[in-house]
């Protein structure tokens, strides 16, 4: 790639200082964007406009509560960019959704659609609101309402969400509906992870957590560990971690930890996985079938070999980092470790296997799932999962020559990877007018 020597104008506070637990999303994925661009050759502008979304959406949503009264909230769609394809990435409803973080974590959907190779862009957005105060009948016009605001923003060949925290395949349906009956015509692919009886894909819910759980294993391939000897521990027993620890369970490797949001489940000998129920079965439900608890933080800092944070984000910080004691940390929640905590790790060489690679699953069946929805033909289970493997292996290959060949972090090579496809579709492309 041709470099030119453009002028640009920094317009963002991101100095090179290292920051923590305060970091936003946006900061992070603005500092990981900066330290993967050093390695390549490539058009300073772009990188400069790859810092900013290309649009975001505020909009409000007023919607009437069951008793009568009528509460507004808002709501957010950053689009960041869309140089391969439409925007594609999770609505999320969490009380401290904002502006800025639906920019850095649409950015991160950017990098996870292009090192998935998928011909997807990135965006992200939500609604500030904490969904366990809501009931069902008010999370439905809530969602409906949203729609309605973003309706001329979305659709499948400009903008498809997906779930995210605090949404799920049900949210996606309303969605979807709202959609289609102003459309006028149903359009199952507007949004993903919808439920397979209205054209969502089989095997979307799982394939974040399997996609984690490949990635492990390829993991203990590369580093010649027997995923047998493996042990592992989980933080968070939703969609991405109860399938994730449930998968390895399954082939072989100790899950010795598990968590929810009260605290974890701690065996040295190794946890029956299917035996406790997932958050989405029963919510909380690992306190309450835990013999042995410790803290979520303890789990992070317990000396296994495998740790995956698949819970929140920034839960591995400067304050913990020296204590982690795990050799590999394979992130299965969006952005669980901090730009301190991350060097850190790197001096201490624990591999860190970043969250745009290992769980990048979800996005990849979403890809399948708007394939199958253009084609009016479901795929079998099967299919989804062979095809889901072969995807998830591309990308490591992918990511592990950068690895070898430019002897950087795992994350730097996902983002290198990413970030090289992305900038040559801008060359290609040019700007406009
Ligand atoms: N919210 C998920 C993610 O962060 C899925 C996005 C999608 O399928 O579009 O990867």
């Amino acid at each position: 790639m041709v470099s030119q020597n453009h002028t640009v104008h920094d317009k963002s506070s991101d100095a090179n200082t290292e920051s923590d637990g305060s970091e936003s999303a946006l900061e992070t994925a603005r500092r990981q964007l900066r330290h993967a661009a050093i390695h390549i050759d490539i058009d300073p502008s772009i990188v400069e406009r790859l810092k900013y979304p290309k649009k975001v959406h505020e909009v409000t949503v007023p919607i009437k509560r069951d008793d009568g009264t009528v509460d507004v909230f808002t709501g957010y769609r950053a689009q960041h960019d869309s140089v391969r394809g439409p925007f594609k990435g999770g609505l999320r409803y969490h009380p401290e959704v904002t502006r800025d973080e639906c920019v850095g974590l649409g950015m991160w959907m950017t990098w996870k659609c292009a090192v998935m190779d998928l011909p997807f862009g990135g965006a992200k957005g939500g609604v500030a609101v904490n969904p366990k105060e809501l009931s069902t009948d008010e999370k439905e016009r809530l969602t409906r309402r949203f729609a309605q605001e973003l309706r001329e923003s979305i659709g499948p060949n400009q903008d498809i969400p997906a779930p995210d925290m605090g949404t799920d395949p049900q949210t996606m349906a309303w969605l979807m509906d709202a959609y289609s009956m102003q459309k006028g015509e149903t359009t199952p692919g507007v949004v993903t992870g919808k439920p397979p009886v209205v054209g969502g894909s089989k095997g979307r819910e799982e394939a974040p957590g399997r996609s984690v759980a490949i990635i492990t294993q390829l993991v203990c391939e590369y580093y010649d560990r027997r995923l047998k000897e493996t042990t592992v521990a989980v933080q968070g027993y939703g969609s991405v971690g109860a399938n994730a620890a449930r998968l390895l369970d399954d082939w072989g490797a100790t899950v010795v930890a598990i968590s929810d949001v009260n605290g974890a489940m701690y065996d040295p000998e190794g946890i029956e996985t299917t035996s406790v129920p997932s958050h989405d079965e029963e919510p909380e439900a690992v306190t309450k079938y835990a013999e042995n608890i410790i803290s979520n933080d303890e789990l992070l800092t317990l000396d296994v070999d495998v740790l995956i944070p698949a819970a929140l984000g920034n839960v591995i910080t400067k304050e913990n980092v020296e204590a982690i004691a795990a050799d590999f940390v394979i992130e299965g929640a969006n952005g669980p470790t901090t730009s301190a905590a991350d060097s850190v790790l790197a001096e201490r060489d624990i591999a860190v296997i970043p969250d745009i690679l290992a769980n990048a699953g979800g996005v990849t069946v979403s890809y399948f799932e708007w394939l199958q929805d253009i084609n009016r033909r479901a795929w079998s289970l099967e299919r989804v999962n062979d095809e889901l493997d072969a995807e998830m292996q591309a990308a490591w290959d992918a990511v592990r020559e950068e690895f070898e060949q430019r002897d950087v972090t795992w994350r730097d090579a996902a983002y290198i990877v990413a970030l090289s496809r992305i900038a040559e579709a801008h060359e290609a492309r040019g700007l406009w007018p």
